[in-house]
């Protein structure tokens, strides 16, 4: 679009950002740079054996993880997440995603490096057809677009529409809720086959319905390694 046909419209139909409200300037994306520069970052892409990571010791053997930033309540994490999964803002996902990536590309190891595919955690039809797509999804797009590491989304389906995670205050609940509702897409396992996969998710509360994911896709394709990334995490 022409410069000044961007600051015409910038001018009639300013953006603010969502988190603070602020006006957002015309080189901003969706969120605005003093939201997104006082996230309370993790730092678990180089910070082996980080406390994700330890989510799945004993349950399935992955090779690294990492979260983007802690997930605490009332807070910039929190804003960005209900943005994403309650209030349509799609485009967030995309944004974070690709902010995720570059943040995770920061320091001497490469976060990204061997990863052949990247996977979202999927979402019911029924519910991606009620928030008009997948936050994961969408999450895994930006991180594609910034590492160019291609999208395998389809390579993994879910058969089940269980109930939400989120209202399941119980951590046992939370595992019995996602067993066995993943399975591999035999179409697609192809594309899995030796393969080191990219596991994304928008928040890990436990790590249950990631552990659900990476189990599925270990047992159905048993030389394929898993790594994962997550928008936010929780701190317990
Ligand atoms: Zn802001």
């Amino acid at each position: 679009m022409h410069p000044l046909l961007t600051s015409v419209i910038d001018l009639l139909f300013p953006r603010k950002c969502p988190i603070c409200g602020r006006r957002l300037k015309l080189e901003n994306g969706t969120i605005c740079m003093d939201c997104l520069s006082t996230l309370p970052h993790t730092r678990y892409h180089s910070w082996p054996g980080n406390p994700l990571e330890q989510r799945f010791y004993g349950i399935v053997p992955i090779e690294r993880a990492a979260s983007y930033f802690y997930y605490t309540p009332q807070s910039h994490a929190h804003k960005i997440i209900h943005e994403l999964k309650y209030y349509g803002n799609a485009l967030m996902g995309v944004e974070m995603g690709r902010c995720m990536a570059t943040h995770f590309q920061i320091g001497d190891a490469d976060f990204f490096e061997g990863i052949d595919l990247i996977v979202a955690v999927p979402l019911s039809a029924k519910r991606t057809r009620q928030r008009g797509y997948n936050q994961s999804a969408m999450i895994a797009k930006g991180i594609s677009e910034a590492t160019g590491i291609p999208l395998g989304n389809d390579s993994l389906v879910r058969t089940v529409d269980n109930p939400s995670q989120t209202r399941l205050k119980d951590n046992m609940q939370r595992w019995e809720n996602v067993k066995g509702i993943f399975a591999v897409n035999h179409q697609e396992a192809h594309r899995i086959e030796g393969r080191h996969i990219l596991l994304v998710d928008d928040v890990s509360t436990t790590g249950a319905t990631l552990s659900a994911c990476a189990t599925t896709i270990k047992e159905a394709v048993p030389n394929c390694r898993i790594s994962i990334a997550t928008l936010a995490v929780t701190q317990r």
